[in-house]
């Protein structure tokens, strides 16, 4: 098979094969913008030498082919003593990972063709600068060595000279550093660095292929749920210098600003530098505004070619460049990262300026986006003390204790503390501390640092380049330029959508998109675009969308989302606080007698909880369940009770309740509770406990009605398992209905259904769909039991080595088994439907409100899904754009 292919051979569309950077490489060249020429190894390679652990038959012949093509393109051969072509090396997987695989620099150069580049470039301290980079880059990322080796020798050489900057080092610095870096290979790396240009190129490749497998690359990987197996594709291409001195440098821009979404000029550069320099924060870096000032036919070249890049890509890109000697060269572009804001105001934006339509912009904005401006942010009008501003580059709002170091974050954060990872910059080892930390500041980079980009890819709050914050992590402290210091376990708050870093813990506030739901009036650009966008998921999705609620200010609140009715009210909710004592008295009663006493007692409350919540959703269906869960869950304790009672009893006043309640909770006590006397089968062992419900529903809907209201109950049964059982509670309900019509004089008209939460009910659905005019799939119930996991403990107990192993990418408690769980759902869907062609269809479980379940229900053909309140309006998004 073929493994490399030059740039001019590819497109943007082959990423799963040339890699991201390899694929835009190719679309950038053929767009004939200035890319230096190169060509790609692809992911099939990489995947076929991680097989093999050695290069495939043939590729090496073949980047042979490849490179001479390059030296006769250039003019120059690699290495050449006299006047050699350098190449980078570049890793460039399928999905993107900052910062978490190899690079290597200046390859070509030698003891001998650094001379060559001293002559050509009539500039020797750039020569020996580009062999000292490639030394260090090569020890470090192919050789392994510790890159504090490295960097302690270049502060060593720095403080020889009496400077605080690399570009304070003249020639004979640089010359003893390259010495300097060529022992510590040889002695920490058991071998000399190697001269052959050829080999270097070789193993720089090879560690690219490697460092698919780094821990930190498997970890992103895992937190981004990105696939295994993909492999990184290597770009091989003709370098071109931006420390060629102040007429070059590298930057990194965006077409629109990656934060908030507005259009603009934003990015950053840094004059006599190599691109790493750029994202590793090193320096302080001048926006790119700046570069007009600096290199003003460089900056406007680099304003058409990104807007040329929109145009071609009708989306926002993001860039990285290289100026050498007044000369602009694209080194990269793609698709960029933004904020949730951001993706929100660029695809309507982008509406607006028809590039794209609207059902594209939906396409590109997700419901996990939009939970994510559901989140809080600081009260505006909270006091607070402003400690320093740094970049805005991840929104949100964190509060926290400060922890300087990853390990400390990770260690605290396991003990339940919010901790605010503070560095002065970050590098890829910080992964695991960034990802437990409630939010990262920085005090030196730009918005397009590690800290940055990283922080904004896993939605974490994030400050940087808080540049007035001398942080010293040895010490566990930093000092505010001129003030206060503060010390790991002091609790700061960050807010990344503006900079600021506050001192102590500054309370925070509902957020715009929320407060626009709640019904006020915003003007506000993300607001808006939200409105439109929600507007137009509505127009076109199919699924209804309902909420699970237990009262009367929750379904308001719901509605005021968006949500079309109940799903699913949850019925044992009303009877927890004081109403236990009620259904103890139900439970502990001696006779029917007992038992219609405590009953009674309960329908008058039930009733009224009804009518609030039928008043509430008026006009919209609400599905009220009848109890679930196992009685004893409204007893005491068992071990509890038999203390007290036993400290009573030598008191001497030992009471008849205690002592039937005691002999309850034992009568009541099983092994399984959750495959016990639970569901319908309370039904059909106590029946006037669901009749009592159902005439409580039937009485509000008698009530409503003559309030002039259009209640519309739908009476559900849980965790039936055979059509028989349903059958029985149906009769005795449509019973309760002939009672209350004769007593009121009111028609209530009303539907009764089933859960689907059992598998037995799902394979037997054509039987269930007899006596039931909807369905709602309990997904909770129905995953417990399929897979034999107890929702109640699995995810504490084993669910970590699990996800960990790979038996499941997610819990199939939080997003839908669709092979397993969703095949039983299909296959009630189809065989309720075969019995009962207008079987209404919904769900109620977990997977309701999320986006990935969501769009499984809407193929699977169901009419609606029920979530959360909260989740309400992301469940309208995603079942818009699951019918895109
Ligand atoms: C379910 O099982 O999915 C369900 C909605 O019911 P509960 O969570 O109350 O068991
Ligand atoms: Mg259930």
């Amino acid at each position: 098979s073929t493994y490399v292919f030059d740039f001019a051979q590819g497109n943007k569309d082959q990423k799963e094969l040339l890699g991201g950077k390899g694929a835009n490489l190719a679309e950038m060249t053929n767009l004939g913008l200035p890319v230096p020429p190169g060509f790609t190894i692809t992911t099939e390679a990489c995947n076929a030498y991680l097989r093999a652990q050695d290069l495939p038959d043939g590729l090496a012949e073949e980047i042979d082919e490849h490179l001479a093509r390059l030296e006769e393109a250039m003019g120059r051969r690699l290495g050449d003593p006299t006047d050699p072509l350098l190449v980078s090396v570049r890793s460039g997987a399928a999905h993107s990972m900052p910062g978490m695989m190899e690079t290597v620099l200046n390859v070509g150069l030698n003891d001998e063709s650094v001379h060559g580049l001293a002559t050509q470039s009539d500039d020797e301290r750039f020569a020996l600068d580009s062999y000292r980079r490639l030394l260090g880059m090569f020890g470090t990322t192919v050789l392994g060595l510790d890159d504090e080796l490295f960097s302690e020798e270049l502060d060593r050489a720095k403080d020889r000279r009496g400077t605080t900057d690399d570009l304070g080092l003249e020639a004979d610095d640089l010359r003893d550093l390259v010495e300097a870096y060529q022992k510590l290979i040889a002695e920490h790396a058991g071998r000399p660095f190697p001269q052959d240009p050829r080999e270097q190129l070789e193993l720089a490749m090879r560690a690219v292929f490697d460092s698919w497998n780094t821990d930190r690359a498997v970890l992103y990987r895992r937190q981004e749920r990105i696939p295994e197996g993909g492999g990184t594709a290597v770009n091989i291409q003709a370098m071109v210098f931006g420390n060629r001195g102040m007429d070059s440098g590298s930057g990194v821009a965006f077409t629109r600003d990656p934060a908030s979404g507005a259009q603009g000029e934003y990015g950053d550069y840094l004059q006599n530098a190599q691109g790493e320099d750029v994202v590793a924060g090193i320096r302080n870096t001048v926006a790119l505004a700046d570069l007009e000032e600096i290199d003003k036919s460089s900056h406007d070249g680099l304003l058409a070619i990104m807007k040329t890049l929109e145009d071609h890509y009708r989306d926002m890109c993001d860039i990285e460049f290289t100026i050498e000697r007044g000369k602009l060269w694209m080194l990269q572009t793609r698709v960029g990262k933004r904020t949730p804001e951001a993706a929100y105001r660029i695809a309507v934006g982008m509406a607006d300026e028809g590039l794209i339509d609207m059902d594209e912009a939906l396409g590109r904005v997700t419901g996990a986006q939009l939970a994510q401006l559901l989140f809080p942010r600081f009260d505006p009008a909270a006091e607070r003390t402003l400690l320093a501003k740094g970049m805005n580059a991840s929104p949100g709002a964190a509060v926290g204790k400060a922890v300087f170091d990853w390990d400390t974050a990770v260690e605290w954060a396991e003990q339940g503390e919010d901790v605010i990872l503070v560095r002065k910059e970050t590098s890829p080892d910080d992964l695991h501390g960034m990802m437990v930390a409630k939010g990262i500041l920085t005090s030196r980079g730009g918005k397009t640092s590690h800290a940055a980009v990283v922080a904004r890819g896993m939605g974490r709050t994030c400050v940087c380049g808080a540049e007035a914050l001398d942080v010293d992590a040895k010490s566990g402290q930093f000092t505010v330029r001129g003030g206060k210091t503060v010390r790991e376990g002091d609790v700061i708050s960050i807010d990344g959508s503006t900079g600021e870093v506050f001192d102590g813990a500054v309370p925070v506030a509902d957020s715009a998109v929320v407060r626009y739901f709640e019904g006020e009036q915003l003007d506000h650009p993300v607001v808006d675009a939200v409105r439109r966008l929600m507007e137009h998921a509505d127009g076109v999705r199919r699924l209804a969308v309902r909420a699970n609620a237990d009262t009367a200010p929750d379904a308001a609140r719901a509605r005021r989302f968006g949500a079309q009715g109940i799903g699913l009210c949850r019925t044992e909710h009303m009877f927890l606080g004081e109403r236990r004592e009620l259904v103890e008295n139900l439970i502990v009663a001696d006779d029917a007698k007992g038992q219609h006493k405590a009953l009674q007692a309960l329908l008058p409350l039930q009733r009224q909880d009804f009518t609030e919540i039928l008043e509430a959703m008026d006009g919209l269906p609400v599905t009220i369940r009848l109890i679930d869960p196992p009685l004893h869950e409204f007893l005491p304790d068992f071990t509890e009770l038999s203390v007290a009672m036993a400290l009573a009893d030598t008191r001497g006043h030992r009471k008849k309740r205690e002592r039937k309640l005691l002999e309850a909770v034992r009568r009541l006590h099983e092994q399984n509770p959750m495959l016990g006397l639970r569901g319908v089968r309370l039904g059909i062992v106590i029946p006037e406990l669901f009749t009592m419900q159902a005439r409580a529903i039937l009485e509000a809907t008698a009530a409503r009605l003559e309030q002039g209201g259009d209640p519309r109950p739908e009476i559900m049964i849980p965790l039936v398992a055979s059509v028989r059982e349903l059958e029985l509670v149906k009769r005795r309900i449509e019973e309760v209905a002939a009672v209350v019509e004769e007593e009121t004089g009111v028609n209530v008209s009303f539907r009764v259904g089933t859960m689907i939460e059992l598998p037995r009910a799902a394979l037997t659905a054509d039987q269930i769909a007899g006596a039931a005019e909807f369905f709602s799939f309990g997904t909770n119930d129905l995953t417990q039991m399929t897979w034999g996991f107890s929702r109640d403990d699995v995810e504490a107990s084993f669910f970590g080595p699990y996800l960990e192993q790979g038996v499941f990418p997610v819990s199939p408690f939080e997003s839908l088994d669709v092979e397993g769980v969703g095949a039983l759902v299909r296959t009630a869907v189809e065989k309720g439907r075969e019995v009962r062609p207008d079987l209404h269809l919904g769900i109620c479980g977990e997977h309701g409100g999320d986006p990935a379940s969501i769009h499984f229900f809407h193929e699977v053909g169901l009419d609606y899904v029920s979530c959360s309140p909260f989740r309400v309006p992301i469940a309208r998004l995603e079942a818009g754009r699951a019918a895109l």
